[in-house]
């Protein structure tokens, strides 16, 4: 393969592409993490972080991937053999009820065709049979990246009213922060994981647990063995801009940034940014006549779009066409759908060109690829992208 010119097209759902002035923020003298200045870095990224996830509780920032904050979410509120309800909606869903087995919870998994979010009528169902209060937690995951699905956690949190059960709601929203309207505090989330690698528009590194008072109280006489990720220490540490550990000072350079660009073009624009670069998608793919994973219309992702293939086609084929022809990333698919889906972001530093040369690649990918299509989904997509 000849060497590739211009830039690489990463439309995976995550890790996202990072915007230069984010980078430039990063490439600077990492500086004394129990000194003055960043302890003025440490409280602007504190203060500046609730608003993406719509709370104004603490957000505790962990130099980790997101699969840390998952486990800190769980061990900082659970105690062992505690049973939480969990929806088999896809791959990351499944690791995080795995993880939670491993760390010695007993799981109540309800299976899932991993083509739909979290049934709330079935959350109201089991907690309503749960007459003695033995759920702790209910496990969802916002926005399933293997999927493309993204769960209705309002009405996930209403389902759980309408039950009257106490249980806490952990929700992970790693591929949804910041590209995908959530609310913590309104929609009564108690922990709301996220990571850095995809709406945030960072590299990865950092992780994050947004915790409601209820959540603290909950972690003030949980059980499961923690340490690293104990929220206490942080939090305590965190009053004074600093972090009881060596924090990661450039990534947090990096997400001074980020947010500073959020803000600047408004949480509810870059919400419909999103949607509309989705409906775009959608656009395409029905245009090529091919079948989109997610089959609740109420449930598609603003965030990325998986794609079915038709039988006798493999989507790990048409990915490495795509890569060696036009140097564009695609999402491979994941656990039960590998082989047979592929994913399309379309997230975080984004735009319609970028859209437009995405959905590009991809159809001169299927053509070469031998996946009969028709060519009329460019156009459609086209024309979603003229309107507003
Ligand atoms: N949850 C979701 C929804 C994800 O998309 C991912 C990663 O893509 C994870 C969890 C795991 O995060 P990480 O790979 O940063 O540990």
């Amino acid at each position: 393969m000849s060497r590739p010119t211009g830039r690489h097209f990463l439309q995976i759902p995550g890790p996202s592409n990072v915007p230069d002035e984010v980078l430039r923020a990063m490439s600077a003298p990492t500086i004394d993490h129990r000194g003055p200045d960043f302890a003025e870095l440490g409280r602007t990224v504190l203060d500046g972080v609730g608003p993406v996830f719509g709370t104004t509780n603490p957000v505790v920032i962990y130099p980790s991937s997101g699969t840390g904050a998952w486990e800190a979410a769980l061990v900082n509120t659970l105690s062992p053999g505690d049973r939480v309800l969990s929806f088999e909606t896809g791959h990351f869903a499944l690791l995080w009820q795995k993880m939670a087995g491993e760390l010695g919870l007993q799981v109540d998994l309800v299976p899932g065709d991993w083509r739909h979010g979290v049934d709330p009528d079935v959350v109201e169902e089991r907690l309503t049979a749960d007459t003695g209060h033995e759920v702790k937690a209910v496990c969802v995951v916002h926005n399933e990246t293997s999927t493309g699905v993204t769960s209705r956690v309002a009405e996930v949190r209403a389902a759980i009213d309408r039950a009257g059960h106490p249980a806490l709601l952990l929700v992970d929203t790693i591929s949804s922060l910041g590209s995908i309207d959530y609310r913590h505090d309104e929609w009564g989330v108690d922990v709301t994981v996220s990571g850095s690698q995809k709406g945030l528009m960072l590299p990865p590194g950092l992780g994050f647990n947004a915790v409601s008072d209820k959540a603290l109280e909950a972690s003030r006489s949980a059980g499961l063995k923690r340490s690293y990720w104990d929220w206490e220490p942080i939090l305590e540490a965190n009053q004074r801009g600093f972090w009881p550990y060596t924090p990661a000072t450039n990534l947090l350079y990096g997400l001074r940034e980020a947010l500073r660009i959020l803000d600047e073009e408004g949480l509810a624009n870059v919400f419909a940014r999103h949607q509309r670069h989705a409906e775009a998608t959608r656009a395409a793919v029905r245009g090529w006549g091919l079948e989109i994973l997610c089959a609740d219309e109420r449930e598609h992702s603003g965030v990325l779009t998986a794609i079915l293939l038709p039988d006798g086609h493999d989507a790990d084929q048409v990915r490495r066409v795509i890569l060696e022809r036009y140097d564009m990333s695609l999402g491979a698919g994941l656990g039960k759908v590998a082989g047979t889906v592929f994913r399309i972001g379309h997230l975080g530093h984004f735009n319609d060109l970028t859209l437009a040369g995405t959905l590009a690649g991809v159809q001169m990918g299927l053509r070469l690829a031998g996946v009969p299509i028709d060519d009329r989904g460019i156009e459609a997509a086209l024309a979603r992208l003229e309107q507003p």
